[in-house]
């Protein structure tokens, strides 16, 4: 990605070397003093979402620029509690009511297919993130609870 360029400023009060998982990491790239090129696509944000969209324009052969109001990665994405899950919020009953029967499967099905692409995305860009499908426990703290999981 040579077209590519991440921009960053690194405000004292977002300086991620307050974080100590970042201990260690190089430092963050200062804003760069030469104006901004001009660039096919320019993302704002430098999380998940915004890196996954420049690596999507960067192959599709668009040059393009990252630029981010804190160091990179400063926002949510490099301090979630990094659990991946199918689950989407309102139960299958919630949404069966909402959308019929047929919608609602499709849409708790989009949580299935989340965690498979990001499984093929880890493997693919051989990303070193101890990714592992462990399961999950859910536990009832009531029989009413119990009911309402069995509709989960
Ligand atoms: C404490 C915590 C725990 C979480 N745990 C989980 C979890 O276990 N599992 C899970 O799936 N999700 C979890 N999340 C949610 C998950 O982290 C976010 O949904 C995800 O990181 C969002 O990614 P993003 O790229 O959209 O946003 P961010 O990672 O927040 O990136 C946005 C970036 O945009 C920059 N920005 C914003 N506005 C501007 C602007 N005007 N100009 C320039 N730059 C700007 C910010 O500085 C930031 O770097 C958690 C979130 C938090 C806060």
């Amino acid at each position: 990605m040579t077209t590519n360029r991440l921009a960053a400023t690194a405000p004292a009060s977002s300086d991620r070397r307050d974080i100590y998982w970042c201990d260690g990491l190089p430092a963050a790239p200062a804003t760069p003093r030469d104006p901004l090129p001009q660039v096919d696509v320019a993302i704002i944000g430098s999380g998940y979402t915004g890196l996954n969209a420049a690596l999507v324009t960067a192959r599709a052969g668009r040059s393009t620029l990252v630029l981010d109001a804190g160091a990179p990665g400063w926002g949510c994405s490099t301090k979630n509690g990094g659990q991946i899950s199918t689950s989407i919020k309102p139960t299958l009953k919630m949404l069966t009511s909402r959308y019929g029967a047929q919608k609602a499967r499709a849409i708790r099905q989009e949580g299935i297919d989340a965690l498979n692409w990001i499984d093929g995305f880890i493997q693919s860009e051989a990303l070193d993130c101890d990714f592992a499908r462990c399961g999950r426990y859910q536990a009832a703290h009531s029989p009413k609870h119990f009911d309402a999981l069995l509709m989960f």
